[in-house]
């Protein structure tokens, strides 16, 4: 099962994304979490990645579309994938496209967790990640155990540099103008399907498997 997760920053991809990945047990790819991992390595595509993700603006295609096409390749992604956050442009798309056309493979579904722009200020402001095994939480809506602190690895939690309020915005504007175009193309190759990310983690969810089966 090939799936794409699309909505704006902070609409709940990475939220599903993983229970997806838990419950369909493939893997799940997150561009975002990729570019942070090389943020905290200070690899060379971290600090590419890290001018861009700051001003809130995207990473350039040519530094996202390699890296992707290649992790679907590898051996833990026959059975299927989950990916979230891509692609985020056409051209991204397209790449993605052309190289599982390469494969004689498609995508199955890309699944719009769509929720407004006014929630979404709220959901990015209260957003706590774990930058060491990627959970995330919401101080108000999906609280930690312990405040401050990861359920899964005990690391401490913290507010993503592009979660600042001034950057939110940017942010968002970004979604509408380069992403949104994206709801549109996967409607037109029939395979879109929207869930109202408004409602609680767990509803989401069992709307999500309503239509990927369970
Ligand atoms: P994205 O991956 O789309 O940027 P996240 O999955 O990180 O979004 O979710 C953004 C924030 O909203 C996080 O703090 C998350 O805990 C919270 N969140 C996710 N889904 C819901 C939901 N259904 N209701 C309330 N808060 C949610
Ligand atoms: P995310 O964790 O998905 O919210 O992504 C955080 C940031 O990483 C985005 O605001 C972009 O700057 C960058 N990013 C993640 N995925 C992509 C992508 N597919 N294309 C371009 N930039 C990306």
């Amino acid at each position: 099962m090939k799936i794409i997760m699309l909505g704006a920053p902070g609409a709940g991809k990475g939220t599903q994304a993983k229970q997806i990945a838990a419950k369909y047990d493939i893997p799940h790819i997150s561009t975002g979490d990729i570019f942070r991992a090389n943020i905290k390595n200070n690899t060379e595509l971290g600090q590419k990645a890290k001018t861009y993700m700051d001003q809130g603006l995207l990473v350039p295609d040519e530094l996202t579309c390699d890296l992707v096409v290649d992790r679907i390749q590898q051996d833990d992604c026959k059975t299927g994938f989950v990916l979230d956050g891509f692609p985020r442009t056409i051209p991204q798309a397209e790449a993605l496209e052309n190289a599982l056309a390469k494969l004689g493979q498609s995508m199955d579904y890309a699944i719009d967790v769509d929720v407004p722009d006014e929630n979404i200020v709220n959901r990015m402001s209260g957003r706590r990640a774990c930058l060491k095994c990627g959970a995330t939480y919401h101080i108000v809506s999906i609280p930690p155990k312990k405040e401050g602190v990861c359920d899964n690895c005990g690391s401490e939690l913290v507010i993503r540099d592009d979660d600042k309020p001034e950057t939110v915005q940017k942010r968002l504007n970004v979604y509408h103008e380069q992403t949104q175009p994206l709801i549109d193309f996967y409607s037109n190759k029939g395979i879109l399907k929207s869930v109202d990310g408004t409602q609680p983690m767990d509803r989401v969810f069992a709307d999500i498997v309503n239509i990927l089966g369970a």
